[in-house]
């Protein structure tokens, strides 16, 4: 690469990492932790392409899955048993199963108490049921109303939004989330990764790192994943 370009990257680079603030640091999440959202059976080869990924850096600990019990209104999961399976087998192997929205249509808990009532009791009474207990909730596409935020506090789950987390004492902190690999063309994984690298280096509280699976699996989605994992293998091979 031209010296120029180089030059221009660590100049990007040092400009998206220098607003860390001061993030939180999670105990239970420890210094890195994958959010894998979107969890549906829509997305079961995607889902094991990118597991086993995870799985070969050991990092399935650190990773959160945020499952959508009846995505796109077309059925419970319980309607997909070979998907269920996977799921168990993956709490099995130590990754976390959450609760990412009911039907993940349109910005579903932008909404009132009564309806955010409903919705959450569906999604939980379904994972539930299949014997998972989450204590996460990402609401999707990021979109929460001040009511249905209240709503999922007193079930005493721990909402995770774009930039905070929210407890369900009231305490609300700053978190650093970040994704890398939306449809990355390939010409940008460099850049990405010295991004990542860099503000994970940088940040002192937790690094939270979201993927969205298709979204994630092109070519360049997976080579990043395979270096940024990498390289936290050989950095700090205790994550
Ligand atoms: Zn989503």
């Amino acid at each position: 690469m031209a010296k120029k370009a180089v030059l221009l990257l660590i100049a990007l680079v040092f400009l998206s990492s220098s607003d860390l603030a001061d993030p939180t640091y999670i105990p239970d999440f420890g210094h890195i932790v994958i959010l894998v959202h979107d969890v549906s059976p829509a997305y079961y080869p995607e889902l094991r392409q990118l597991t086993d990924l995870i799985e070969t850096y050991g990092l399935q600990n650190q990773t959160y899955l945020f499952v959508i019990p009846n995505h796109g209104g077309s059925g419970d999961m319980s309607h997909h048993p070979e998907f269920v399976a996977f799921l168990r087998s993956l709490a099995e192997k130590g990754y976390h199963v959450e609760l990412h929205g009911y039907d993940h249509i349109g910005n579903e808990f932008d909404c009132d108490a009564e309806e955010a009532e409903i919705k959450v009791d569906l999604g939980l009474e379904e994972l539930e049921s299949l014997g998972f207990t989450p204590k996460y909730f990402i609401p999707p596409r990021y979109s929460l109303s001040k009511s249905a935020l209240k709503v999922l506090l007193s079930h005493n789950l721990t909402v995770i939004g774009r930039d905070f987390i929210y407890f369900p004492d009231g305490i609300q902190k700053p978190i650093v989330n970040r994704e890398y690999t939306w449809y990355t063309p390939d010409p940008l994984v460099e850049y990405q990764l010295m991004s990542a690298e860099e503000t994970y280096r940088s940040v002192r509280g937790t690094f939270f790192l979201s993927l969205h699976p298709r979204a994630a699996n092109t070519r360049s989605g997976l080579e990043f994943f395979r270096e940024f994992f990498e390289f936290l293998q050989t950095r700090f091979p205790d994550p």
